[in-house]
């Protein structure tokens, strides 16, 4: 039988995260990360079949700590991989799915640096180191923007000048496309209809948090724009702001552009709001004892979600359901419960017992019988990347 395993790699400023997935198993034959690359203190985690471990890798960068991985992947293949599915985080409006990386995709990657000066040249060092690891191995590159390439110009275009777009590329991208992607397919065959015929608002709400609105198994409309910076409070980003806060920032108070930016990104979402943590069971933990800031936090972060699932709905001609997913849509019954309770004019109503239920992994609907359907689905980028990997591998080879 045909080898099927392929190993996902997603390239971060310091950390490498992988995954060896075989789409006919549920669970990843081998997983890990590998983090603080570059420093004294690298370290590389993985889980094969159940039994963890753990190896320092003093000083490794991205190239050293793939070389690490390798008797791994090999041990745990037997050496039947067939081939490899990087995570891009840009594809610019040239990829509109994923694409077989060759000296061409290579290329068209690299011009998209001004879109994502920070993520493309660490995507860019994964790719290539995996390629002198495994010269004899088909990559691929999977971006996060591609699902929303479908956007109709009335979304994805900013109101200024045309300039900026044709010749500057400035026009709303949108990110979390993967996942939005698998959670709107597992949604639709969860629920009996066919994708290409169905209708759904998607919360994907983890560190980063985007909406979006998926018909007949096309994005329609979503939360982030030219940068993950736009549309919902996260956990260090502010979401929407007003758009002159910057020049308002330089001119009252003299801050620089890094600094604003900084501000903006690392600083503000959730954590800025409650002045103590951007991880929402801290939140949670501290709102319960009465923390002021953690309970705005919660309400802004809910109330903002809610306006944004709201304006997503003009995307829409039916609606067959709402899906939560990320760390904070698949844990979080409190903040699903908040959000619902300002969707009342789409007449979106949970069950309490049933919202509480869907934790740590359990997928489920979570609406009360009659009114629109919600449901819980766990997100799962890794298997969707090799997805699409394999799925373009066998056009290739057929
Ligand atoms: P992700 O980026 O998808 O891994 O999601 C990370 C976010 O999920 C963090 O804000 C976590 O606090 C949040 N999260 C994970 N488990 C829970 C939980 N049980 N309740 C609330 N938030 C959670």
């Amino acid at each position: 039988m045909q080898p099927s395993n392929i190993l996902v790699i997603n390239c971060g400023s310091s950390s490498i995260k992988f995954a060896l997935v075989n789409p006919s198993e549920s669970d990843f034959t081998l997983s890990g990360l590998a983090e603080r690359l570059g420093s004294a203190d690298a370290v590389l985690h993985w889980q094969h079949r159940g039994s963890k471990d753990s190896k320092p890798i003093a000083n490794a960068d991205h190239r050293l700590a793939l070389a690490e991985l390798l008797p791994l992947v090999e041990h745990a293949t037997q050496g039947k991989l067939l081939g490899i599915g990087h995570r891009v985080v840009h594809g610019g409006e040239h990829f509109t799915a994923a694409s077989r990386i060759d000296s061409k995709a290579l290329q068209q990657i690299k011009s998209l640096e001004p879109l994502a000066p920070l993520h493309i040249p660490v995507n860019l060092q994964g790719i290539e180191a995996a390629i002198k690891l495994f010269p004899e191995l088909p990559q691929v590159a999977v971006f996060d923007t591609a699902f929303h390439q479908s956007l109709p110009e009335h979304a994805f275009r900013y109101a200024l000048p045309e300039a900026l777009y044709r010749q500057h590329g400035v026009r709303r991208y949108g990110f979390h496309g993967t996942s939005h992607r698998y959670v709107s397919a597992q949604a639709a065959s969860f629920s009996g209809l066919a994708y290409g015929d169905s209708s759904w608002l998607i919360a994907h709400l983890g560190n980063g948090c985007s909406t979006c609105a998926v018909v007949n198994g096309q994005s329609r409309d979503t939360s982030m724009g030219l940068t993950p910076l736009e549309g919902l409070v996260m956990g260090t980003r502010s979401g929407d702001v007003d758009p002159n806060l910057h020049s308002h920032l330089a001119k009252t108070l003299g801050w620089s552009l890094d600094e604003i930016d900084r501000v903006l990104n690392q600083e503000s979402g959730v954590l800025g709001l409650s002045g103590l943590s951007n991880d929402m069971r801290t939140l949670e933990q501290a709102r319960e004892q009465g923390h002021v800031g953690a309970t705005l936090a919660i309400e802004v972060f809910c109330y903002r979600l809610a306006k944004s699932l709201a304006s997503m709905s003009c995307a829409l001609t039916r609606l067959d359901g709402l899906v939560f997913t990320g760390g904070i849509g698949e844990n979080s019954p409190l903040i699903r419960n908040k959000t619902v309770e300002h969707l009342k004019l789409l007449n979106i109503q949970l069950d309490r017992e049933a919202n509480a239920l869907c934790v740590r992994g359990v997928a489920g609907p979570i609406h009360t019988q009659g009114h629109p359907r919600v449901l819980v689905i766990p997100t799962n980028e890794e298997r969707q990347i090799a997805l699409d990997t394999l799925g373009l591998l066998k056009q290739h080879t057929s």
